[in-house]
C-alpha cells in the first residue's frame, strides 16, 4: 500500500504531519503518543527552532543544545544547510 507521496506505508497506518521547521514528513512515534497533537516539528533539534523562532530569537530559555537524541528517521544530510541565519 501506498500513501500520495508515493512511500510504502507501514504496518500500522500510522499518522504523520511536516516538520514546519525543515518541512520534512515525520511520522508518530510512541513516545510522543501524549504531545502528538500539539507537536509541530520532526526532532528535538527543530523544536528548538521553533521556540527560537516564536520567541522572536532571544530571551533564552532552556534549550537542549547537542540533546537530539530523538533525530530524524532518516537524515539525508540537508540538515546541515539549517546552521545558517534565517
Ligand atoms: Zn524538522
Amino acid at each position: 500500500m501506498r500513501d500520495k507521496l508515493g512511500r510504502t506505508i507501514a504496518k500500522a497506518n500510522l499518522p504523520s504531519k511536516t516538520c514546519i521547521i525543515c518541512m520534512r514528513p515525520f511520522t508518530w512515534r510512541k513516545k510522543w503518543e501524549r504531545t502528538w497533537d500539539e507537536r509541530t516539528t520532526c526532532s528535538t533539534r527543530c523544536l528548538g527552532a521553533a521556540r527560537a523562532l516564536r520567541s522572536g530569537g532571544g530571551g533564552g530559555g532552556s534549550t537542549a543544545a547537542g540533546a537530539d537524541a530523538e533525530g530524524a528517521d532518516s537524515s539525508d544530510g540537508s540538515d546541515e544547510r539549517r546552521g545558517s541565519v534565517r
